[in-house]
């Protein structure tokens, strides 16, 4: 009797739909799953079943039970007591009722494992995260239980450049603890100003390597570039490939942070620290600002390309610098014109002139992507 009465009571109001929002919410939906599942620990179940069952409308207010093996990737961070992880599945986005189970947002996306210290006091540690909490797992190694947390940031409340630094501190070091906290440091501040970061870049990433004899300062091309911005479809910065850049030797270590702050942030554009394997003396990588614009202007690019051209005539030489290194945003500017840039050269009969086509053009404007000059298709 008793079960026909339980059962008449499912007729008339079936289980999946919410005595609250009278349609299959959330709830209904996690509900069906909950014999799914376990974390061990009965205290934990309760504890996120009863966050999944307020979940009516606003998902963000559901943890989940995620097992260990739904991460990848697991890796201690250096400086601090925190794991951080890719999540196969990645967070809930909305019930898919074609496919009768959860869409998701990222697959793989990167989280914080941290650990819960006290379970008696699971709720206040879980709800007081200010990254906000996806679930809770269980190292089986340790047999400690874990809370899932989400790698945005605190200030920005987005993932912001910052975050893509963090994200990345694992993958690389210089060797020297002091250099790579002030790296650190410098990507951290890194919110919205990129420009503010400094990278720690390999010597191997730099060709055509012109030193002094006392490896003091020397020229480079830099393969990969600066960074303009990040890349959301590649996951990875976008970057200024193959810039002229100088190395200059850092003398003291430990005044690192006070030289960059003091001196080198004035006068230099520093987009990051190298080491040479040879000498392993590190080095900073940097431009000269111009000191008319405050950034690396079109004087600059010329000037870097001093080195690579003569007419052979020490005032001619000087003549086109010097205009050049006063051509700070305009266009124009004097070039030395090797004859061979020139075909089609026709002697004129009536003057001593010469009508010829000039296979580079004429200058339009620095493409800081390319690191060359943009030019006219010229005629004269
Ligand atoms: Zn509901
Ligand atoms: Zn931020
Ligand atoms: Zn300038």
């Amino acid at each position: 009797m008793d079960s026909f009465i339980k059962s008449t009571k499912k007729l008339i109001k079936p289980s999946n739909i919410c005595e609250e929002c009278n349609f299959t919410c959330n709830t209904i939906n996690f509900q069906r799953n909950f014999e799914n599942w376990t974390s061990g620990n009965g205290d934990i179940d309760k504890f996120i079943q009863d966050t999944q069952l307020l979940a009516h409308e606003n998902i963000k207010e559901a943890l989940e039970w995620i097992p260990y093996d739904g991460f990848y990737n697991i890796t201690k961070s250096r400086f601090d007591e925190i794991y951080e992880a890719n999540w196969i599945e990645g967070n809930i986005s909305h019930w898919d009722d074609k496919n009768q189970n959860w869409k998701r947002n990222i697959n793989n996306m990167i989280v914080i494992l941290k650990r819960i210290n006290n379970l008696k006091n699971i709720k206040l540690e879980v709800m007081n995260e200010s990254h906000g909490s996806h679930g809770i797992t269980q190292n089986p190694e340790t047999n400690k239980y874990m809370t899932v947390l989400n790698d945005k940031c605190k200030r920005c409340n987005y993932v912001c450049d910052a975050i893509h630094f963090q994200q990345n501190f694992i993958n690389w070091t210089s060797g020297n603890d002091d250099i790579d906290k002030f790296i650190q440091y410098t990507q951290l501040l890194a919110h919205e100003n990129i420009k503010e970061a400094l990278e720690w870049i390999p010597y191997d990433r730099f060709y055509n390597i012109v030193t002094n004899s006392f490896d003091e300062i020397c020229g480079a091309n830099w393969i990969d570039g600066n960074i303009n911005h990040w890349d959301d479809k590649n996951q990875n910065w976008n970057r200024n490939n193959n810039m002229i850049v100088t190395l200059k030797r850092i003398n003291n270590l430990k005044n690192i942070a006070l030289e960059f702050m003091n001196e080198i942030k004035i006068d230099h554009e520093f987009y990051g620290i190298t080491q040479n394997p040879e000498t392993n003396n590190y080095m900073m990588v940097l431009n000269d600002k111009c000191k008319i614009c405050n950034y690396v202007c079109n004087a600059i690019n010329f000037q870097q390309n001093f080195i690579n051209w003569t007419s052979s005539n020490d005032d001619i030489d000087k003549f086109i610098q010097d205009i050049q290194l006063s051509v700070h945003y305009q266009k124009k500017a004097l070039e030395w014109m090797p004859y061979d840039r020139f075909n089609n050269t026709i002697k004129s009969k009536f003057c001593k002139t010469y009508i010829t086509k000039w296979i580079d053009g004429k200058i339009r404007y620095w493409n800081n992507e390319k690191q060359n000059w943009e030019r006219y298709d010229c005629d004269t």
